[in-house]
């Protein structure tokens, strides 16, 4: 498979879903080998898009490097990983990525839309070699390599939701392709009761039943109701693609977690470069 990037800029208007504030978001294609890349239009100053400068992961991945912050980074890299992006710069002028309509739909369409333009040099990736593990006191994630019958990302999620919602569980089996129908459109989520603790934190400043699925009583209040019906689960795996593109690849493997959030995945990705062994970087196919 080659690198990919856009065909063209892209731009975007919106609000972020913590910080409530207004921002513009431009995406410009970018050279090969370059990655992603963020740059802060207002400050002067570029943040990569890497596991190494997430300095939160508290209800939404964070970058930062010298007060300099990216917040919210997860949707937009996660559309960049399910399109096979390979390389874009990417322009904002305030702190956070705008929410949109608070999954990756909004992004998935516009580069569509605009066109993915192969390059010239071959992409890599990250394959598993061993099991890597973190657990914290909720929840775990692994990383495992694929069996011999596996291809490409294998993602199975189990989740508790507390008895604010119906358990559930989701296997997406080799995810290469299916993303833009199977995970795009899956909205965040929160609960109702929820809602007062997380502003008392400063939080959800921008979010609304336009950008979020609130549940109570088990049930969605937006009058729209949920666009699959394991919308919350897909969303989880809509994070986790996100999350692990700080890798700075795509990964052949198989992600496995119970309770997933950021904090689980950017951990396990910590765990995942502390030891050579565990992965190697290989020419795709
Ligand atoms: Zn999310």
């Amino acid at each position: 498979m080659l690198q990919n990037t856009l065909s063209n800029k892209i731009y975007f208007k919106g609000i972020g879903l913590h910080t409530g504030l207004e921002v513009n978001l431009e995406l410009h294609p970018a050279k090969e080998n370059s990655g992603i890349t963020f740059f802060r239009k207002d400050l002067n100053k570029k943040i990569e898009a890497s596991w190494k400068n997430v300095i939160s992961t508290k209800f939404s991945t964070n970058l930062g490097v010298d007060n300099c912050f990216i917040k919210t980074v997860e949707h937009l890299l996660s559309a960049f990983a399910g399109l096979h992006i390979s390389n874009c710069d990417v322009f904002i002028d305030n702190e956070e990525v705008p929410i949109m309509d608070g999954s990756s739909k909004v992004f998935v369409d516009e580069i569509l839309k605009t066109g993915i333009k192969n390059q010239i040099m071959n992409q890599q990736v990250i394959e598993i070699k061993k099991k890597v593990r973190f657990d914290c006191d909720y929840g775990y994630g692994e990383l495992l390599p694929n069996s011999e019958t596996e291809e490409g990302l294998n993602i199975f999620i189990e989740s508790r939701f507390e008895g604010k919602y119906e358990d559930q569980t989701i296997n997406i089996e080799n995810l290469n392709g299916g993303y833009p129908s199977k995970i795009s459109q899956a909205r965040t989520f929160g609960f109702y009761e929820e809602i007062e603790y997380l502003k008392s934190q400063n939080l959800i400043k921008g979010g609304s039943l336009d950008n979020a699925i609130v549940i109570k009583d088990f049930q969605p209040i937006n009058p729209e109701g949920l666009r699959y019906n394991n919308e919350l689960m897909r969303h989880k795996v809509l994070d986790v693609v996100g999350d692990l593109y700080l890798s700075g690849f795509p990964i052949i493997g198989k992600y496995i977690g119970f309770k997933t959030g950021h904090y689980i995945t950017y951990n396990l990705l910590k765990e995942l470069f502390n030891d050579k062994n565990n992965f190697k970087i290989i020419n795709s196919n």
